[in-house]
């Protein structure tokens, strides 16, 4: 009982937070998405494809979450957009605090970015809980992963509104059948906008980020 109260709790504080985070992002007619995955699925890999498409057209920051190391930071970092390294020293989401403290140290870059990406840490469960004041929740998943993970981990699935099938170029290794992971997924979240992307091959890139341009604040 105790345990559950408390968890209410942290996440009732979080949703709080989460609004702040919200209202800036909408003072500074920021588009703001948080991407979510089990480790693995490629999300600083389409990062980096969606800053190298559409950088010249709408300027981009990024919120990197490790559990440990700067290494994505780093990557991202050649692109020559900005990026704070968020490293929760074991904790195994980000919460709507450490964005706003992240949203600090690009105080000055945020005034004529369009598009703000807060890459989550690798984990299905938890990330799915916490609100961090994004406009959309995107769901990355890779087809190594199968095609059962909505089953598995519905609440993320429901949670998000957008969902990407990533590393489609290794589906003929692979024992995983585009159509079960989308049928899959849709009965979990009928609304979800599906993408299929290829980070090594740029496939499906294009769609991902002209659906990323329509959501671009004027
Ligand atoms: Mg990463
Ligand atoms: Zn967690």
């Amino acid at each position: 009982m105790d345990v559950i109260t408390i968890e209410r709790k942290v996440l009732q504080k979080n949703d709080e937070i989460a609004s702040k985070n919200r209202e800036l992002f909408i003072k500074k007619n920021l588009f703001t998405i948080n991407l979510v995955s089990s480790p693995g699925s490629g999300k600083t890999s389409l990062v980096e494809r969606t800053i190298e498409k559409i950088k010249d057209k709408v300027n981009i920051a990024v919120i990197e979450g490790d559990v440990q190391t700067d290494i994505d930071a780093k990557r991202v970092s050649e692109y020559n957009v900005p990026v704070v390294q968020i490293i929760t020293n074991g904790a195994c989401h980000l919460e709507a605090n450490l964005v706003k403290d992240a949203l600090v140290n690009l105080e000055g870059k945020l005034d004529n970015a369009g598009l703000l990406i807060i890459e989550n840490v690798g984990n299905l469960v938890c990330p799915a809980g916490y609100d961090l004041g994004e406009d959309l929740k995107v769901v990355v998943i890779s087809v190594t992963e199968g095609d059962d993970k909505p089953l598995k981990y519905p609440k993320m699935f429901m949670n998000s509104e957008v969902l990407v099938i990533n590393k489609i170029d290794l589906l003929p290794y692979v024992n995983c059948s585009i159509k079960d992971l989308r049928a899959n997924a849709l009965k979990i979240n009928p609304k979800l906008k599906i993408f299929e992307t290829s980070c090594t091959s740029s496939k499906g890139i294009d769609k991902w980020c002209s659906y990323l341009m329509s959501g671009i604040k004027k």
